[in-house]
């Protein structure tokens, strides 16, 4: 059965997209963190991120690096924290927080974002690319 992010990948669950490749894509995080929170994906699944292949795990990383960039142009923040965890959906996945606080990295404190700011947020990142 298809993971939910694979769901996302072929648009059957909206999503708020930042940025897709042929082999990744980017999404703003639904419950996020902080205000930015993004996740990047192989469109490949794949569970666990030390599962994939080293080609594409770089690449993978590279991409993140790349969707980071464009967060900390556009939301303000002292910088852009990289964690993954998968503990809730099984397709490897890299969280890109901006971070002002230890808080903002603790996935314990929640951010409320309008619908409005999500789409912003996603066209604001993805145009600073
Ligand atoms: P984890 O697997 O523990 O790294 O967490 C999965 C992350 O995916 C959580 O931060 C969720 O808020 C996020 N998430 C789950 N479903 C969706 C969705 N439909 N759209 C965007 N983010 C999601």
């Amino acid at each position: 059965m298809a993971s939910i992010f694979s769901k996302i990948i072929s648009g059957e669950i909206p999503c708020y997209k930042v940025a897709e490749t042929d082999d990744f894509f980017a999404f703003l995080d639904i419950n996020p963190n902080a205000k930015g929170h993004t996740l990047c994906i192989p469109k490949k699944e794949v569970d666990k991120i030390f599962d994939m292949d080293d080609e594409l795990y770089l690449r993978l990383m590279k991409f993140s690096k790349e969707v980071a960039t464009a967060i900390e142009k556009v939301v303000p923040c002292k910088r852009v924290g990289m964690t993954v965890i998968g503990l809730e959906v099984p397709h490897a996945h890299v969280h890109l927080i901006p971070l002002n606080t230890m808080e903002d990295a603790r996935f314990l404190q929640k951010t409320n974002v309008s619908k409005d700011e999500f789409q912003e947020l996603a066209k604001a990142i993805n145009s600073a690319l």
